[in-house]
């Protein structure tokens, strides 16, 4: 409720009340307003700016910890990497070398991802580089998994490999050493039993009374057990695989049929004298690439050294062959 405010009229010599202009009025009040807004807003401009509220003092704090909880992952990080590494040496240095492998070069293992710019989604913000940073170190150390993981695989199937290389190739003595009487002749320059005259002889002569069984000298396929060969009457030939063949003659029996499949030390038939041989003994050959070579170094797997030494004695006497 307002006062009555007068005003002393000269004319009529009286007071009259002061009557109030509602456009006046409204002029005050727009004015007000908007001198109260532009306060209000040069208030909060300031205040925004220059003063943190709770909240964002909170967020400031979450993001100080997240990106400290960024820097502790990169150590760990940095944890995983040092014993990937350790794994890689060991895969490039000991494993790949023993299996004949090449080395995965350095520059393979650690690659990026070329091309597009993967880490684009994270430009823009403070913490940009700190964000894309750590996802590209995760990406090559995910990477880096892969490749030793594939290398690992790699590796058995060469380990599986080299065990069957290992179980194929001739590698004992093709008689039992208490069978035998005597190893006869070696591989090289040999009397002929037949015509005296000195010539090679491209394998080795077991001394066994007839019937001494003979064994496989490793796993293979029985390619032939027939006597039609020139000289060493009933025979077998093994294939093993890898280049090699083993070759058994002047067989009293056979144990064996063509194609069947043998192990290392199955029995494969019986010491005789067919075809061109003097006296019951089995004539052992090996090939390798379609050569004959010298059977003396593939005895590792029955023989201790000292045997070995015995019969590399007895090997190495230019005697008469048995052939
Ligand atoms: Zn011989």
């Amino acid at each position: 409720m307002g006062k009555v405010k007068y005003y002393y009229d000269p004319e009529t010599l009286s007071y009259r009340k002061i009557k109030k202009q509602k456009r006046t009025t409204f002029k005050y009040a727009t004015v007000f307003i908007l001198a109260s807004a532009l306060f209000g807003f040069i208030f909060v401009f300031i205040a925004s700016h220059y003063i943190e509220s709770p909240q964002e003092r909170e967020l400031a704090r979450e993001l100080e910890n997240m990106q400290l909880q960024y820097e502790l992952l990169n150590k760990r990080m940095d944890d995983a990497i040092t014993a990937l590494e350790n794994v890689e040496e060991r895969d490039n240095a000991i494993y790949r070398l023993y299996f004949e492998a090449n080395p995965i070069p350095e520059e393979q293992r650690r690659a990026g991802f070329g091309g597009i710019n993967r880490y684009k989604k994270y430009e823009g913000y403070d913490n940009s580089q700190l964000i894309a940073e750590s996802n590209k170190r995760l990406d090559i150390l995910e990477k880096a998994i892969v490749i030793q993981s594939k290398s690992l695989d790699e590796i058995a199937k060469l380990a599986e490999d080299k065990e069957k290389f290992l179980e194929s190739i001739p590698a004992i003595q093709p008689v039992n050493n208490e069978n035998l009487t005597r190893m006869a002749s070696g591989y090289g320059y040999r009397t002929d039993p037949f015509t005296k005259v000195r010539k090679f002889h491209f394998g080795m002569d077991f001394t066994a009374p007839r019937g001494t069984p003979i064994y496989a000298t490793g796993d293979g396929v029985v390619k032939r057990a027939d006597n039609r060969s020139t000289g060493y009457g009933k025979h077998i030939r093994i294939d093993h695989g890898y280049g090699y063949v083993s070759l058994y003659a002047h067989l009293y029996k056979y144990n064996v049929r063509v194609n069947q499949r043998v192990k290392r030390g199955d029995l494969i038939g019986f010491v005789g004298s067919t075809g061109r041989s003097e006296a019951p003994h089995l004539h052992y050959e090996i090939f390798k690439d379609g050569q004959r070579i010298n059977p003396i170094n593939f005895y590792y797997g029955n023989l201790s050294p000292e045997e070995f030494d015995e019969l590399l004695k007895k090997a190495s006497l230019e005697n008469q062959s048995l052939d």
